[in-house]
């Protein structure tokens, strides 16, 4: 059985331990999780026996081609989905319907309701999701080659900067890069952010010019076709100030020993009290506003959370981000942020940027 059949296999196990007939998944990332599929706009039916995909015919050959293990149900040019996904409900014979509440419409759940005869809805959350926070062999190697992606990009703006080269040149050379290098594009929007501007965590690219200040933050990560990466750098294209060398030592400092951290078992606000306490002792701990980091796959932001009040514990498989902060409004900001996969003994670094701050000067 192939890896995604066993993430089916898994819903189908908690349709019989639930008592529900059948799971519609309409959150277009869960459908691709449990399909394979890459493309948009369509839902999957997961039954107790089988499982449907329901799209439109922009898709046939797409699905043929990526889950020829699914059995397709393609509605025509004239067909609506409401009606399309009742009438095979009905044939399907469900009677008690898993919808996923955190992506259906309050409309289309009361169409739905009202549509199919002798069906109950029944709100699940959080079912695919849960297994998306485990990573399995290929989930991981697609991630490796995301945060590689990203490094090789990085690498080669790198060599290429100026200090008249603008915050938007920087943006787009890094996405020109990745894509170049075999990435879809990137993971989100680059942040670069010059001196100042990088006090706000997130900062859209400009005109600013690199010369203007000693230092810019770079927040950026690739999507190799469905998993992303998710890096932050300061690169310093002026002198490193004392200022500059303190914060940024405690940044680091924060980050390692979070990274350290990391294994099975731990709770992942245990993680971040171990970033947040140096900041804190550092003095900066109100300039620390965000949570340590979050867990990434196919979305960039994505269960488990690294932050206070988050008791989930951490296991083999999951991918997590570590980027603590210290945002100086006026000043700027230093973030420093990498990939980590929890394995079975510990971690492992997923991504490979030089990090030490004589190892960010540029030029
Ligand atoms: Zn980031
Ligand atoms: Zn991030």
């Amino acid at each position: 059985m192939s890896l995604i059949a066993q993430r089916r296999e898994k819903i189908r196990r908690r349709l019989a331990k639930e008592g529900v007939d059948a799971l519609l998944v309409t959150d277009f990332t869960n459908v691709s999780y449990l399909s394979g599929f890459t493309g948009d706009d369509s839902y999957l039916l997961v039954t107790k026996k089988r499982d449907y995909v329901i799209s439109d015919e922009r898709y046939t050959t797409q699905l043929e081609e990526e889950c020829p293990e699914l059995e397709l149900t393609i509605r025509g040019p004239g067909t609506k989905m409401l009606p399309f996904v009742s009438s095979l409900l009905s044939k399907q014979k469900v009677t008690l319907l898993g919808v996923e509440a955190g992506s259906m419409t309050i409309d289309f759940y009361a169409d739905l309701a009202g549509a199919v005869k002798g069906c109950q809805l029944e709100p699940v959350r959080g079912w695919v999701e849960q297994l998306r926070m485990i990573k399995d062999r290929e989930e991981i190697a697609r991630t490796r080659v995301a945060c590689d992606q990203a490094r090789r990009a990085f690498e080669v703006v790198r060599a290429a900067l100026t200090r008249d080269m603008t915050e938007l040149q920087v943006a787009a050379d890094l996405e020109y890069q990745a894509r170049r290098f075999g990435a879809i594009g990137m993971s989100f929007p680059p942040i670069v952010a010059v001196g100042a501007r990088a006090a706000l965590p997130h900062a859209s690219p400009t005109t600013q010019q690199l010369g203007a200040a000693d230092f810019t933050l770079i927040d950026w990560g690739v999507n190799e076709g469905l998993y992303v990466s998710d890096l932050t750098r300061i690169l310093v294209t002026g002198k490193i100030s004392p200022k500059l060398r303190k914060v940024y030592g405690v940044v680091l400092d924060a980050q390692l020993a979070a990274i350290e951290a990391i294994r099975p078992g731990v709770r992942c606000e245990a993680v971040d009290s171990v970033a947040r306490k140096i900041i804190g002792k550092a003095g900066y701990g109100k300039r620390f506003g965000h949570g340590l980091g979050h867990g990434t796959g196919l979305n960039i932001h994505e269960a488990p959370r690294l932050s206070q009040g988050q008791s989930t514990v951490l296991k083999p498989g999951m991918i997590v981000t570590v980027e603590p902060g210290i945002y100086l409004p006026g000043w700027g900001g230093v973030r420093i942020e990498d990939d980590i996969l929890v394995t079975r003994t510990g971690h492992e670094v997923l991504t490979s940027v030089p990090k030490q701050l004589e190892e960010c000067l540029v030029g």
